[in-house]
């Protein structure tokens, strides 16, 4: 199972007493499926390029690693957390004193848009821990006020960010100020390309952590039913009289098809919302919330609006109480079939999709069950709720 948490305590990483009781001060209990990973990793030094979404604690997955590490006897800048704007380096600054409240350990924090000045009084005295924007750390460093021969960890939050164009010549820079045998921690919530070719160019063998929700099929009980064009209605009619539906999303491939089934539904005696791509996004977003919030039993949707729906799903919002899926127009694409039908695998749903197949569909069904390796049956005369 992907999804729970393996059930560490932060007892299990041996941490300085000190460090524990500001972790237990703040109010963490156990630690987040990020932390759980990326803690006792980057304890052992090695290299960690870790994605996981927002609000998952990737700070404190940062954090405690780093004040674990730093010697505050040792009067030097051990560890460098680099983030892009200067309101996050508040914020980071603000969890590394509160979790470090019981270590001796100085956070500074180093930003653009503050007097150079003060900064670089500051670094007069001692600082373990810096934390602020890679432009205004490149300049002190290079005037060799920051100094960052001791700095065994460079942390490079919302990475996807720092590679941006006008950073990541500095972040690049910064790099080799620090010594050889540093430790690169890289989180982010995305992966683009920047990201890949920086790995490629200073994390050689880092350890990967991706915390991302795949969809799945998994736990998704899949039919279909041959069908001609002209009988989908009647055959959906006939679904919503033999299936237990808690809820149900029903799909379309056109705007057009979406307006006129919705409106056979409701004739048919169902309550139905619908969404489609022409929709303001506005009016979109409400009539799913209401879907959500359980206004309705039914709702119909355009391809285009999968990837909305999937990422509501994939965001964990309590669609749980959508047992069925229908493909009253089955898709082209494996992928479209997936972000309709998929679940996200950390919730380990129970599903039932069913497939209305046109002549013309049949090639497609048979290429994205091979490309999805999965296996969409017949749908026999009764469906066991159990399933489902
Ligand atoms: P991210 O950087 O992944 O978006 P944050 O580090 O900002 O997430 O954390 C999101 C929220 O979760 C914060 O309010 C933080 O205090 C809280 N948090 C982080 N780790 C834990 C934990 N182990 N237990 C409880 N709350 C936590
Ligand atoms: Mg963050």
């Amino acid at each position: 199972d992907v999804t729970a948490t393996k059930g560490n305590e932060f007892e299990d990483y041996f941490l300085k007493r000190e460090l524990l009781m500001g972790i237990y001060e703040k109010g963490f209990e156990r630690p987040s499926p990020i932390q759980e990973e990326s803690i006792p990793i980057a304890l052992t030094g090695s290299d960690i390029l870790a994605r996981a979404k927002n609000g998952t604690g990737k700070t404190a997955a940062f954090c405690i690693p780093a004040l674990e590490k730093i010697d505050p006897e040792k009067n030097a800048i051990q560890v460098v957390i680099l983030v892009p704007t200067r309101e996050l380096a508040l914020q980071t600054s603000q969890v590394c004193k509160e979790l470090g409240k019981y270590l001796n350990i100085q956070v500074m924090v180093s930003t653009g848009g503050t007097s150079l000045k003060d900064d670089i009084m500051r670094l007069y005295q001692p600082v373990h821990l810096l934390v602020g924007t890679p432009g205004r750390i490149l300049d002190l460093t290079r005037k060799g006020i920051c100094m960052l021969n001791h700095c065994s960890i460079l942390i490079m939050d919302e990475a996807d960010k720092l590679l941006a164009p006008e950073f990541q010549p500095s972040v690049e820079e910064l790099i080799h100020f620090l010594p050889a045998s540093r430790q690169l921690l890289m989180f982010s919530a995305t992966f683009p390309v920047t990201v890949k070719e920086f790995k490629e160019k200073y994390l050689p063998r880092p350890y990967i952590i991706n915390l991302m929700d795949e969809l799945t099929l998994k736990g998704i009980t899949q039919h279909y039913a041959f069908v001609e064009e002209r009988q989908k209605v009647h055959c959906l009619n006939t679904l919503f009289s033999k299936l237990q539906i808690n809820q149900s999303i029903i799909f379309c491939n056109s705007v057009n098809r979406v307006e006129l089934l919705a409106k056979k539904i409701t004739e048919l005696g169902y309550s139905c919302f619908y969404i489609h791509a022409k929709m303001l996004q506005d009016h979109r977003n409400r009539v799913f919330h209401d879907f959500r919030n359980g206004a309705c039993r039914n709702l119909v949707c355009t391809v285009l609006l999968t990837r909305l729906v999937s990422d509501l799903f994939t965001r964990g919002i309590d669609i749980q109480a959508v047992n069925v899926v229908i493909n009253f127009d089955f898709p082209k694409t494996s992928e479209t079939y997936l972000h309709r039908v998929g679940r996200s695998g950390r919730y380990g749903h129970l599903g039932l999709a069913v497939n209305l197949i046109t002549y013309e569909d049949r090639f497609n069904l048979y290429r994205i069950e091979q490309e999805l390796g999965t296996e969409i049956k017949p749908i026999p005369p009764q469906i066991d709720v159990a399933v489902y």
